[in-house]
């Protein structure tokens, strides 16, 4: 059997007759899909098998894990621990009624491993300046499962206007967010309009409007912050956005 190591490092040690791969390994690929970090899992399998678990490259091999929420440890492949609550406690409660309750409600979540990037954080800022942002939350429950999670993970949120915003450029994430992205893009904005929420999606560099609420340009620009103000007042009506004014209403006046 030929040995493989993989571009992530993981996999059979380098040497004579090793065959290095030109990817990641399974595990780290579906790490990356789903937005986590290998640490994350390494703090919730039983440390017994943390070393194992370090150096694994199957996404079906099994592990005890300990759940986050105090549950009993439970038996699960990695996939399951990545792509669903892998305990069957939390599962029942998943599908229970208070799981209905918690729809739509914003939170932090502290296993999410944040990508952003140096644009995400100017419309951040600029965004700041216009309306009070909530810092402290980054996932929103939702009514189905995205990619196997009950929570979804804009870029910006804003709790108190139920309304999330995205910042969409070919670039990130290697993956361009057309085609089957914009497919992606589209459900995960499906998942939280079911729960009241509304999605402004900022399109840069070429990217086409995917909603009504989408805004095309070239880059972000303070005249492309103001348009998202503009779309959050019309969604959601002056009153609401008012009260959330950094500078107050005559700010909105002025750009309008
Ligand atoms: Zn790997
Ligand atoms: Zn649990």
């Amino acid at each position: 059997m030929v040995a493989v190591r993989f571009r992530c490092g993981h996999g059979a040690a380098a040497g004579d007759g090793t065959v290095t791969i030109s990817r990641g390994c399974p595990m780290c690929m579906l790490v990356d899909e789903m937005q986590r970090s290998r640490s994350e899992l390494l703090r919730r399998v039983a440390p017994a098998q943390r070393a194992r678990l370090s150096v694994e490259t199957r996404i079906g091999a099994e592990y005890d894990w300990r759940c986050e929420r105090g549950h009993d440890r439970y038996t699960a492949t990695v996939r399951e621990a990545l792509t669903s609550p892998g305990c069957p406690k939390c599962r029942r409660n998943a599908a229970g009624p208070s799981a209905a309750r918690e729809a739509g409600l914003a939170y932090m979540n502290h296993g999410l491993r944040t990508r952003t990037s140096a644009t995400e954080q100017r419309l951040r800022v600029l965004l700041g300046e216009r309306i009070r942002l909530h810092h402290r939350v980054n996932a929103v429950r939702i009514a189905r499962t995205f990619y196997g999670r009950q929570e979804v993970w804009p870029d910006i949120l804003v709790p108190q206007l139920r309304i999330a915003v995205e910042y969409d450029d070919p670039g990130r994430s290697r993956r361009a967010h057309s085609g089957l992205k914009a497919a992606s893009d589209l459900e995960k904005d499906e998942a939280l309009r079911e729960v009241g929420w509304d999605v402004i999606r900022i399109r840069t560099a070429g990217l086409e409007a995917i909603s009504p609420t989408s805004i095309v340009c070239r880059a972000l620009t303070v005249e492309v912050v103001d348009e998202v103000v503009a779309i959050m007042r019309r969604l959601r009506g002056d009153a609401a956005v008012d009260a959330l004014a950094v500078t107050g209403p005559a700010r909105a006046a002025a750009s309008s």
